[in-house]
């Protein structure tokens, strides 16, 4: 079975840990269900995505508090495509 991406995986992770919190139950794993093949990703949420997510969400409190955009390799199109639109906008 092929594997998601990392940005996948700690999205899926991120959610898991918001039903833990509203649930109050721990999520061991998650699962991803790609839309056009079906196809099921079992995501298992071991301690190296803990670590990661970790370091990440660090890095984007980082960011966040020096109000400075980090470096995107998203093009105008897909820029104008994307959700997040409203908190980029400085970009262009
Ligand atoms: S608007 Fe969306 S795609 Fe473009 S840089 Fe911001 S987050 Fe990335």
């Amino acid at each position: 079975m092929p594997s998601m991406n990392r940005g996948h995986k700690l999205q899926l992770y991120a959610y898991g840990i918001m039903a833990g919190d509203e649930f109050a139950k721990s999520s061991q794993e998650g699962f991803i269900v790609h839309q056009k093949k079906g196809l099921v990703y079992h995501v298992p949420f071991t301690q190296s995505i803990t670590i990661d997510f970790e370091n990440t969400l660090r890095k984007l409190n980082e960011v966040l508090s020096s109000s400075l955009l980090p470096f995107s390799s998203a093009s105008y199109s897909q820029c104008t495509q994307c959700e997040f639109l409203n908190f980029c906008n400085d970009r262009f």
